[in-house]
């Protein structure tokens, strides 16, 4: 049986990066940039006054100086200055050729068009042509989740259609006889569906896009039948069914429709009957139906598989360090490779994890709260409340 870093290598071996496309700004937040974002002009594209005041030169700063003009952000002043003589000016305006300071309106007297200047030692209060950055500096590098910051910065270069990854499509095909839509009340032996809810908003979460949704009773043909029908997708979830009980058909689904196997069970708790599969480039898995095994898988594999798909970095998720709450009951040892689902929150400067309290991996109201995975030490574990922990931030 596979370790769950083995299985991560066995799903990166047959990812790769999705293809770009052009979105406008609007529609960029958060998407992976292809192409290094480059500054069109120099920043700033003149020399420009830091400060409200006078532009002037620093020879005759001793002197009383006439003021023979004013040069206001978008309307330079268009004459020549010489010594003795300086032009009113403001925060952003180009600053005349034959000035080199400018003084601050707080240093001046100022009676008529004469002014005589206080303090003669200050800074130029010029900012610059270029001083920001030159034209073609890389403004925001290849590979960057665009931030809103980012995408002002595109703004201003007069990038409009960014070159972005495009969206990972995935398709969800829900299994089971017993499950019903959220908003219908179950009968004797049915529960409600909760997995399609989590995997919506997980895909959502994670920048993918869920192109179709549909339930399949147990039965292998209408299964088939109904996933054939889908539309062209990524990634295929399949819910449920994904063990080996008689009436779990997810991996002869798979097979039936193309799909190699690649692992069928990995060394994990929760989570263990985890199938992944491909055909082509199209990946797809069975994640056990159990609310709890779905979100860790999911946060496990699915989860960094799509920020592949989109970023191409094949890590694994990265892990923050904190230390378990006070008073914290812990889940039973077990063999497997145990991820704990918990709550992290700040506390204190740093973090401080809360192992929910699950009965069983089939508690989905239990694992509201969860945002986050502890890596649970094998067998004897012993964490203490002070102890600096490991964990998977899932938010
Ligand atoms: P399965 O993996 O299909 O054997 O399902 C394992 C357990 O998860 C069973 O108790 C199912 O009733 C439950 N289950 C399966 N699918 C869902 C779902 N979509 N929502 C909530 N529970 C589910
Ligand atoms: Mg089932």
């Amino acid at each position: 049986m596979f370790s769950t870093s083995q299985a991560w290598q066995t799903i990166l071996a047959h990812s790769r990066q999705l293809e770009s496309v052009r979105v406008p700004l609007a529609a960029a937040l958060d998407r992976i940039l292809r192409t290094d974002a480059r500054a069109e002009a120099d920043s700033p594209p003149f020399d420009a006054s830091a400060m409200d005041g006078y532009a002037t030169r620093r020879a005759l700063l001793t002197q009383p100086i006439r003021v023979i003009g004013e040069s206001q952000a978008g309307h330079p002043f268009d004459g020549a200055i010489s010594p003795g003589e300086a032009i009113r000016i403001f925060t952003g305006a180009p600053i005349p050729a034959d000035a080199d300071c400018v003084i601050k309106q707080e240093d001046v007297t100022r009676e008529g068009d004469v002014i005589r200047v206080l303090q003669t030692d200050r800074p130029d209060f010029i900012r610059r042509r270029g001083e920001n950055r030159r034209t073609g500096d890389i403004i925001v590098p290849a590979g960057t989740p665009l931030s809103p910051p980012d995408l002002a910065a595109l703004a201003s270069a007069g990038i409009t259609q960014p070159e972005v990854t495009r969206v990972p499509r995935c398709a969800h095909l829900v299994t089971g006889n017993e499950l019903v839509a959220p908003d219908r009340t179950p009968a004797a032996a049915q529960i409600r569906d909760s997995n399609s809810t989590l995997i919506a908003a997980l895909l959502q979460s994670n920048g993918a896009e869920l192109v179709a949704h549909a339930h399949a009773r147990d039965d292998l043909t209408t299964a088939q039948a109904i996933t054939a029908a889908l539309p062209a997708h990524d990634v295929l979830l399949i819910s449920g069914g994904a063990s080996v009980g008689d009436h779990d058909f997810a991996r002869p689904l798979l097979q039936a429709l193309g799909y190699t196997l690649h692992f069928q069970a990995i060394n994990l708790r929760p989570g263990k009957p985890l199938v992944f599969a491909s055909r082509g480039t199209q990946l797809a898995f069975a994640l056990p139906g159990n609310p709890v095994s779905h979100w860790v898988v999911f946060q496990l594999f699915i989860a960094p598989l799509l920020q592949h798909l989109q970023t191409g970095a094949a890590a694994e998720p990265p892990r923050l360090t904190g230390r378990i709450a006070t008073g914290s009951k812990f889940p039973s040892a077990d063999a497997r490779q145990t991820f704990w689902p918990c709550r992290a929150r700040i506390a204190g400067g740093t973090y401080e994890l809360t192992p929910l309290p699950l009965a069983s991996s089939g508690d989905s109201s239990g694992l509201a709260g969860a945002n986050a995975l502890l890596p649970v030490p094998p067998p004897p574990h012993t964490l203490d409340a002070s102890q600096p922990v490991e964990f998977i931030s899932c938010p």
